[in-house]
């Protein structure tokens, strides 16, 4: 299976098609080779319009919603880049690319691992992972010109705003377990947040002091 080919067809099919038109995403989605951060017997569909499991009950966000979320930042190159939900690491071997630094929380220590080994495979040294309750941010990097969550949470976790530079971007799912709404919120030179709806999405829930409790999942 030729992996390049399949990665530059999920680029037109699947993201430029459907509205993503930051030209620095769509470069950073069609080199990070999506197939080395799935499961080595999914491989074959890394490439297709899907999340997909990587254990532990959690998923590989789909490609689009990568795109998405990475556009939504406004990423120019040397963003410092808070995001929470290592997963995999595909999403922040994506922001590796996009900005300068990027700081990764992941409270399941084993998915933590396996992302480290991979992004260091990639030669990915600009981010950096810690295992624990992201929710609560990333105080001693503070502040961060992006914010990444890449799990639903049941309402904004108020650290997060505290965390965001003058100007810097937060993106994150907000609703109930099974569906919520892609947030954009900004923070203004008043201290106030713009806020935007993106659009419908389902993630797997954002476990922790400020989001869900874990025993209710699964
Ligand atoms: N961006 C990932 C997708 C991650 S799925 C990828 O590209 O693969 C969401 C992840 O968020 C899961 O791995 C889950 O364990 C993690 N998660 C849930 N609650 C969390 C919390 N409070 N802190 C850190 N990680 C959390």
């Amino acid at each position: 299976m030729d992996f390049s080919v399949a990665r530059r067809r999920m680029v037109e099919e699947q993201l430029r098609a459907r509205g993503v038109s930051d030209e620095r995403v769509l470069e950073a989605m069609s080199k990070v080779p999506r197939h080395l951060f799935v499961e080595p017997g999914l491989q074959s569909h890394a490439y297709s319009d899907a999340s997909l499991p990587i254990g532990d009950k959690q998923t590989i966000s789909q490609p689009y919603m990568v795109a998405a979320m990475s556009a939504a930042l406004e990423l120019r190159g040397k963003e410092r880049i808070l995001e929470i939900g290592t997963g995999s690491g595909y999403q922040s071997a994506v922001l590796s690319v996009l900005a300068n630094r990027v700081y990764s929380i992941e409270r399941i220590s084993s998915l933590a691992g396996r992302a480290r080994r991979i992004l260091d495979q990639l030669r990915m040294s600009n981010v950096n992972i810690k295992v624990g309750d992201g929710t609560i941010g990333w105080r001693d990097q503070a502040p961060f010109d992006g914010i990444l969550v890449a799990a639903g949470a049941p309402e904004v976790p108020t650290e997060y705003l505290q965390q965001l530079e003058v100007g810097g971007k937060l993106v994150l799912p907000v609703g109930d377990r099974q569906q919520q709404i892609l947030l954009r919120l900004t923070r203004l030179e008043d201290g106030s947040f713009k806020r935007e709806q993106l659009m419908g999405c389902r993630f797997v829930p954002l476990i922790g002091e400020q989001g869900w409790q874990a025993e209710l999942t699964g």
